[in-house]
């Protein structure tokens, strides 16, 4: 995993420089055609960019993770529900998203080249499974736990989010889907355990099932795949 910090010093988030303590993770994705995080920090870095920060963008382009608060800064990346906020709480991080052809309306979006952007989704997943690995292990969470890692869609679930579909709804319209017991997050979970517990994750495209899958090797080999196009089968048992 290659990370730069690149912190949003000119927010007022920045500036506010309230801390928390880090009580879990908190996975976004951007919520418009840009792959490059570069672009988010420049815009954002300013006294005008008022209303959001997060604590790091994954680049869609080649994955680097760019730190852009301290870990332990209180963001501005996840509004906030009926019982709460989890800008208190959790760690947030935005993965870039693909270029497509355009969001139409809401969290819908038409794609022009589906395999560019998975092979983006599945760069940006990656990346976000080490780092979380990384950070579970700085902060002693189980991402296996309830309400440690979730996802923006997720936490407006749990009423400490505004309501956001993030990142399920690029997973989604991209051809995502997971048919067995675990949704996408759910196995994004399993991938961040997997590798914090020092198995090298590995992940490529299967010969036998056609398209992307995102992929964790796992503690006795067990090795779990996100299929594309609706497909999700366990690869190896041993
Ligand atoms: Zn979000």
């Amino acid at each position: 995993m290659r990370m730069v910090e690149s912190f949003l010093m000119r927010t007022p988030c920045y500036a506010a420089g309230l801390k928390i303590t880090v009580k879990g993770l908190m996975l976004h994705s951007v919520g418009c055609l840009q792959p490059k995080a570069s672009a988010f920090i420049s815009s954002w870095d300013s006294l005008a960019h008022g209303g959001f920060c997060v604590h790091g963008f994954i680049d869609g382009e080649d994955g680097t993770v760019y730190q852009t608060l301290p870990w332990n800064y209180r963001g501005w990346h996840c509004g906030s529900g009926g019982r709460g906020s989890g800008n208190n709480t959790h760690i947030g991080v935005e993965m870039c998203e693909p270029v497509c052809t355009k969001y139409t309306a809401g969290s819908n979006f038409v794609c022009s080249d589906l395999d560019a952007a998975r092979a983006v989704a599945e760069r940006t997943y990656r990346a976000a499974v080490e780092l979380f690995a990384m950070l579970c292990g700085k902060y002693g969470l189980d991402p296996l736990a309830d309400r440690i890692v979730i996802s923006h869609r997720e936490g407006c679930a749990r009423g400490i989010a505004s309501n956001h579909g993030d990142p399920e709804h690029l997973w989604g319209q991209l051809g995502i889907r997971v048919q067995v017991q675990l949704d996408c997050i759910g196995f994004l979970r399993e991938d961040i355990k997997g590798y914090g517990l020092g198995m090298k994750a590995v992940y490529g495209v299967s010969g036998a099932v056609d398209g992307l899958y995102f992929c964790g090797k796992l503690r006795k080999n067990l090795i779990y795949c996100h299929m594309l196009r609706g497909i999700m089968q366990t690869v190896a048992l041993l």
